[in-house]
């Protein structure tokens, strides 16, 4: 299934339902979708994992056939996602063509093996959800169980990562983690789910084109035939029109480089940048033989390694001007954290050296 979608056509595009709440709302939001022309899978939740209970959990079993049904009329492959065994058995018996395992399902091995466990034998094609933390081995390893029992027709998806606090997204999308992943499994295709990343319909065009640019093979996109009357996350979804403007408005580059010109210029910027990364690494060492400096003076006069008023003037300073360098508050702060930590520890490691290791 993979393999077919993402030959050629760039991106592959899922969309439906967050959940399948009647046969009416399943077949109508897919057949819209599906006139435009733009989609190559249809979704719907079924069973629904909510955070909270008392929320809409699912219409259950029932919902398979209604979705089952938008595939016939439509002529295109439906997904479901799947929890535990007896959602496995449903949907292998319903006939469902692709299922996915949720983010709350991959964060734990057990339920992940129990599904694999269920899907042994099938050849059915699955896609796996990132973690809800963000962890490149617990998604690596749900990815291992399916290819454990045999499965071979994988993606995986791209949702974000729970953070604690507020933020301009429902999930962190933390990009570096799915690149590490295309890096780990470079023949799995790559889908990002914008629309639980950022939980604003408003948001998923900008999401999804970031996607795009790294070379994400495909979207997965909520779609709603009338979204704020929606059982559940109803803010992110949007109507099939506002999914095809969506798709019309991405632009999809090319990740091979043909062009020699291009090749030269690339080759000229990345030189630079080489260049640059050699004495940004340079200057952090000298920095820290600094701090091992001071770490000195303060073992001399007894002072504590943590100077709060300083690191805060340093804080400051330095946000202050990477803001004029056009660098985000966000990356400065994991930037100085990062650096605060590796100087504590290089003059940690100067003011509890024994007599004997100075010698
Ligand atoms: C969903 O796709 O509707 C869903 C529940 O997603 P996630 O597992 O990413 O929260
Ligand atoms: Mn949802």
């Amino acid at each position: 299934m993979f393999d077919t979608l993402t030959k050629g056509k760039k991106p592959v595009i899922i969309s439906g339902p967050c959940s399948a709440e009647s046969e009416e709302q399943v077949i109508a939001t897919c057949m819209a979708i599906a006139k435009t022309g733009k989609v190559d899978m249809l979704r719907a939740g079924i069973w629904k994992p909510r955070t909270r209970p008392n929320t809409f959990e699912g219409v259950g079993a029932p919902g398979l056939k209604w979705l089952k049904e938008a595939g016939r009329r439509t002529n295109l492959p439906v997904a479901v996602e799947v929890a535990n065994t007896k959602h496995v058995e449903e949907a292998l018996k319903s006939e469902i063509d692709v299922l996915w395992v949720g983010a709350r399902t991959t964060v734990n091995p057990f339920s992940v093996q129990e599904i694999a466990d269920a899907l042994r034998g099938t050849s059915i094609p699955v896609m796996i959800k990132n973690p809800l933390n963000a962890d490149e081995d617990l998604w690596s390893g749900a990815l291992e169980r399916m290819i454990h029992v045999g499965l071979t027709d994988l993606a995986l998806i791209h949702r974000g990562f729970a953070q604690y606090g507020k933020s301009v997204y429902r999930n962190e999308p933390k990009w570096q983690i799915p690149l590490e992943m295309k890096r780990r499994f470079p023949t799995v295709p790559m889908i990002c789910d914008p629309s639980h990343i950022t939980g604003k319909r408003e948001n998923i065009a900008a999401i999804s084109q970031q996607a795009l640019d790294m070379d994400f093979d495909g979207l997965m996109i909520e779609s709603h035939i009338t979204p704020d009357q929606a059982l559940s996350d109803a803010a992110q979804q949007v109507t099939p029109q506002a999914l095809k403007e969506i798709i019309d408005s991405l632009i999809v580059r090319s990740s091979s480089v043909l062009d020699e010109a291009l090749l030269d210029k690339l080759e000229a910027l990345r030189k630079q940048m080489d260049i640059i990364d050699d004495d940004l690494v340079k200057l952090l060492g000298e920095r820290m033989k600094v701090a091992e400096e001071i770490g000195l003076v303060k073992k001399e006069k007894g002072l504590t390694i943590l100077q709060v008023k300083r690191w805060e003037e340093i804080i400051e300073r330095v946000t202050k001007l990477g803001g004029f360098q056009g660098l985000s508050e966000n990356f400065l702060h994991r930037y100085l954290s990062a650096i605060h930590q590796e100087s504590i520890d290089h003059q940690n490691e100067v003011m509890n050296r024994t007599e004997l290791e100075e010698e």
